[in-house]
């Protein structure tokens, strides 16, 4: 059903109100039958897409769409194409890039029109079989959606291949792509045999979560745990030599590790695919089943951070595509799915990253530490919230800075609870087992986890210990992380560094002419002493000429041996340039970090040496 079902029977409520004053009985039957017909489409049989995209479409940055079916039974067909793609948790409405809808029988047009602003009416008017063909409009570098260079494109089932509204997700269709003949294909979708260029999938969830590259690019395979794992990169030439190696190596290390935390791999193949433009800020990937779809600035090859991007994507393979809260089962398409969930389906994911890299060997201890100790730094400048308020609100993108804040702090809550568990069971058992009887009882059941399902686990993981206190505190509260008490359960502990830095004590925004302007003056800091005031132009401070907000670094590094030095700040105010007398002042900083507690006991060494090295026991 589509989302806007609510106000279309409103409408149609309002019209036999106005048909019951005025207008004869008849059709206000009439209207009423036709209601419910509004939102499912005729029963469509045999569904196959077909996508386009070689050199003459790439000009346009077009994908052709032709989508062909058999009509089997009476009234119109309706044709939807999703909201969002599911893992990236907002509403995009694929419509949009949609143009030059024509559907046809044969050599005539039917006649269409919109249902809703992401569903299409066609009158089939007798005919048996129908094709619909589309352009979509490939001009967005987001994995959640359609891109196109002159010589690839990549794109999503969710952004080109409309399903038969009302009628349920559970149809098998091929999907065939044409294009030039030198030009490659990735995807996860299984191949049709005999048939170059087509695919086939058995539902439309996986029609959807199986996404394509096409064009030009490098792409080679290797068996990892005794599975075919493939890896596509655009543009050919850009992950090559070395990084290549190093990417493969990593993998290589990756997916044995986390495959070990559920006991089995569960996939034919996995296709890795990365691509990387210079256009696009930071780094960005999706997860698939059997895939996943990575944007990265070219900057980020040969850091650190590919291996961990890919290392979060490939656990999602078990960690949301299958293993899922019951709210997001089954996906649906045309609205949001909101959960309070995603604490556990990403910031649990992301703690399994860092350990997917140290148990493999692809960072050790003190990284590990440096990552976790980034992440409570990362919750602590954040306003304190709510894991679940957090995860409900994604939505939305809230702008209060709680935004994606269950990634860090998701993964913190994972931490101390696989702390907790290996305390409360002598290292007997850990997170793992839950995530492992989770895995089992859920997914492979065909369902999603509910809430008194994963404090289930989690409670028989501790011996029967309670976790209602921890879930009020620290997943619905606002609670801080008791850390004091959970670092030395495994041999970790705060260690705290006080760094002295010169602090002006100003906050400042720019004007719409580009005026550095003093928006606040720290109460007892330099600025203030030196008398600078709230709406002043900030010009200079010393020989620093201030051009942006970010000066606090400049400043810092060069001004930090300088201790009681006096400074001169350069002001306007009221249309008059001053010069203000200050003093350079040092202040001091503690910076947390965690480290290695060499004089723990024997119960949390263990414990820790289990969570660096995947294992339990005695
Ligand atoms: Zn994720």
């Amino acid at each position: 059903m589509t989302r806007t079902e609510a106000p279309r029977l409103a409408l149609v409520r309002l019209a036999l109100a106005a048909l019951a004053l005025a207008g004869p009985p008849a059709r206000a039957a009439e209207a009423q039958k036709a209601a419910p017909a509004a939102v499912q489409s005729a029963p469509l049989t045999n569904l196959r897409y077909e996508i386009t995209f070689d050199s003459t479409t790439a000009e346009t940055r077009t994908l052709k769409v032709a989508v062909s079916f058999d009509v089997a039974g009476p009234g119109p067909v309706l044709l939807s194409l999703p909201a969002w793609t599911p893992g990236a948790y907002e509403l995009t409405w694929f419509a949009r890039w949609v143009g030059n809808f024509t559907p046809t029988a044969g050599d005539r047009s039917l006649a269409w029109d919109k249902l809703d602003y992401d569903t299409w009416r066609i009158q089939p008017a007798g005919a048996k079989s129908i094709t619909v063909r589309f352009d979509y409009l490939a001009d967005t570098l987001d994995n959640a959606m359609a891109w196109a260079r002159p010589n690839f494109a990549f794109f999503n089932g969710t952004n080109v291949l409309p399903y038969p509204e009302g009628r349920g997700l559970d149809f098998p269709a091929t999907v065939a792509i044409r294009t030039e003949p030198s030009w490659l294909v990735a995807t996860g979708m299984q191949s049709v045999p005999q048939q170059a260029g087509t695919y086939r999938e058995g539902n439309y969830h996986d029609l959807v979560d199986k996404p394509f590259l096409v064009g030009r690019m490098d792409y080679d395979s290797m068996q990892v745990a005794g599975v075919w794992t493939r890896l596509a990169t655009f543009p050919a030439g850009a992950l090559a030599g070395q990084a290549r190696a190093k990417m493969w190596e990593d993998i290589g290390k990756v997916i044995p590790v986390e495959s070990a935390v559920f006991q089995e791999t569960p996939w034919k193949n996995y296709t890795v695919m990365m691509l990387f433009d210079s256009s696009f800020g930071g780094l960005s990937a999706l997860e698939h089943t059997n895939s996943h779809l990575g944007i990265y600035n070219p900057q980020a090859i040969g850091s650190p951070v590919l291996a961990s991007v890919t290392a979060h994507e490939i656990f999602h393979a078990w960690n949301v595509k299958r293993l899922r809260p019951a709210d997001m089962v089954p996906y649906r398409y045309d609205r949001t799915e909101p959960t309070v969930w995603l604490w556990v389906s990403e910031g649990i994911t992301d703690y399994y990253a860092d350990l997917a890299l140290i148990r493999g060997g692809v960072i050790n201890a003190d990284q590990f530490l440096g990552q976790t100790a980034d992440k409570i730094a990362k919750v602590a400048d954040a306003p304190p919230t709510a894991l679940e308020d957090a995860s409900l609100s994604t939505w939305i993108h809230p702008t209060d800075g709680s935004q994606y804040l269950y990634y860090p702090k998701g993964s913190l809550a994972g931490f101390m609870l696989d702390v907790l568990i290996r305390d409360a069971s002598d290292n007997r058992r850990s997170l793992d087992d839950v995530m492992r009887t989770l895995y089992r009882s859920t997914w492979k059941a065909g369902r999603g986890f509910t809430a008194a399902e994963w404090w289930r686990a989690v409670t028989a993981a501790a011996g029967g210990k309670s976790f209602g206190d921890f879930a009020a505190r620290y997943v619905d509260g606002r609670e801080p992380y008791p850390w004091r008490q959970i670092l030395p359960l495994a041999g970790l502990r705060v260690a705290a560094d006080t760094i002295l830095e010169p602090r002006i004590g100003l906050a400042s925004t720019l004007d719409s002419a580009g005026r550095v302007i003093v928006r606040q003056v720290m109460p007892g800091s330099a600025g203030e002493e030196a008398g600078v005031r709230s709406g002043d132009i900030l010009l200079t401070l010393g020989d620093i000429s201030i051009t942006d907000t970010d000066f606090g670094p400049k400043f810092r590094a060069r001004f930090g041996k300088e201790d009681g030095q006096p400074l001169a700040i350069q002001v306007e105010r009221a249309g008059q340039r001053l010069t203000l007398n200050g003093k350079i002042r040092l202040v001091p900083r503690v910076e947390s970090r965690l480290e290695i507690d060499s004089a723990a006991s024997a119960k949390a060494t263990k414990i820790r040496d289990g969570i660096f090295n995947g294992t339990t026991g005695p």
